[in-house]
């Protein structure tokens, strides 16, 4: 079998690394930090089976014009890092048209349905059961009327892909969160959604899992990958490491190395924050509060907020004024208690302007494979594309791998 190298130890290289083990392959995979100590430790930890269409850009002008006048904390902006983005932007913004979205949603579909069976023997194999909670989320709301979309959209949603949901209104979710000091118009309660307290700890027991079954895990600079004789060698703490095969799966900064290689990754960074807080509330099951783009999840470290979307450049430096709108607004639902002392956490989805991730062999290089571009969902679709990968690379193709590809798609990777 031949030798592999999979770059990036976040929940999408590891879940890569395990599913080509599983085929037999040696794998070796490389990290410049710990496994899961990046973008896959600071998400909101939702393995989404309900997340059946990828996150479209909204197209109502009464939300764009909310998001220009910096209304709504679901979204927040930095002007002058716009221009740079404007290319990928204006590309997200038509696919998020409805008819795109759909073709997309197709795809996205079946990846999602699949997600909570992949995890699960990994979760299993890797004795992390008491990391998952089966519980679902509820996604909250503050106007009457939202919650009444909301209803009928979780209506769509079930008669289209099957995903279950129950609305509660105001007095069952009050019933259901007692923990909740105002009065709530209602919430969907997502039910088929797995949620984890430690994101991170769950990607890295994968990778110990990974490790225990003869698999080696290293550290070194990616960035050093390069081709030689008829396949890649990669630089690592423990000497260079040789394969025929490398997959990239750097996440956010996959584009970076793909540069390297001269292809362009059209890529928006779509940034989000976390904090935890000593909450004394206990929450029944996760919560989103929909009107202020935040998730409260009961985490290790106590009650972690995470926030919407900061379109701003990759490398600026931390600001963190949806955390602190989002936690004043969650402060009028919950006791949040005070903040607990930590470094403040940020990280980028990364997400492609056709919402799906790239899954396949790169272009005009035999033996790179891509496994990259999970936006909004990496933590949860991380297994499966890594099974889908590790089927494009032993010679498979179907048409959901097709549609991953890079070669369906020019306007992804030139
Ligand atoms: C606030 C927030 C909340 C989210 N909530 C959820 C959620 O609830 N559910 C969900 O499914 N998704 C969620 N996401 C999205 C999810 O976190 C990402 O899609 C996912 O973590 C991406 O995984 P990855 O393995 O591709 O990237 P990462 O986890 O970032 O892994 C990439 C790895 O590459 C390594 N690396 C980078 N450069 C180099 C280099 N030069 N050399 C060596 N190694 C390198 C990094 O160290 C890192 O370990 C959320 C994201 C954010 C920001």
């Amino acid at each position: 079998m031949p030798q592999i190298i999979v770059l990036g130890a976040g929940m999408v290289g590891t879940g890569t690394a395990l599913a080509l083990q599983a085929r037999g392959h040696d794998v070796t995979l490389v990290d410049r930090r710990g496994p899961g100590e990046e973008t896959s430790y600071g998400n909101a930890g939702f393995i989404q089976a309900e997340a059946a269409e990828p996150y479209a850009m909204p197209r109502d002008l009464r939300t764009l014009a909310a998001y220009a006048l910096g209304q709504s904390n679901d979204l927040v902006y930095d002007l002058a890092a716009l221009p740079k983005m404007a290319p990928v932007l204006w590309r997200y913004f038509r696919n998020s048209a409805p008819a795109a979205h759909r073709r997309a949603s197709a795809q996205y579909a079946q990846l999602v349905a699949r997600a909570t069976g992949d995890h699960a023997p990994l979760i299993a194999a890797s004795g992390q059961d008491n990391l998952i909670r089966r519980t679902g989320y509820h996604q909250a709301y503050r106007d009457p009327r939202a919650f009444a979309a909301a209803a009928r959209e979780a209506e769509r949603l079930a008669a289209e892909y099957g995903v279950p949901s129950q609305a509660l209104d105001s007095a069952a979710l009050a019933r259901a969160e007692p923990a909740l000091k105002t009065p709530l118009p209602g919430a969907i309660f997502w039910e088929s959604c797995w949620t984890t307290p430690d994101p991170g700890g769950l990607t890295a027991a994968y990778a110990r899992l990974f490790a225990a079954q003869g698999g080696r895990v290293c550290r070194g600079d990616a960035m050093s990958l390069a081709p030689s004789g008829s396949g890649w060698t990669v630089a690592t703490e423990e000497g260079p490491v040789a394969a025929a095969h490398a997959v990239v799966a750097l996440g956010p900064w996959a584009p970076d190395l793909m540069a390297r290689f001269g292809y362009r990754v059209s890529m928006l960074w779509k940034r989000g924050y976390h904090g935890h807080f000593d909450s004394p509330a206990a929450l029944s099951r996760p919560l989103i509060d929909d009107a202020n783009g935040v998730v409260l999840t009961p985490a290790l470290r106590g009650l972690r907020i995470a926030t919407g979307a900061a379109l701003v450049a990759r490398d600026a430096p931390a600001d963190p004024v949806q955390l602190r709108r989002g936690a004043a607004a969650a402060g009028e639902l919950l006791e949040i208690g005070p903040r607990v002392a930590e470094p403040q956490w940020f990280g980028h989805r990364p997400c492609l302007p056709d919402m799906l991730p790239l899954v396949g062999a790169a272009p005009r290089h035999p033996g790179l494979w891509l496994n990259f571009g999970h936006g909004h969902q990496g933590f949860t679709l991380g297994p499966t594309t890594g099974i889908l990968l590790a089927d494009a690379l032993e010679g498979q193709s179907d048409p959901l791998l097709s549609a991953l590809s890079p070669a369906a798609r020019p306007g992804v990777l030139r």
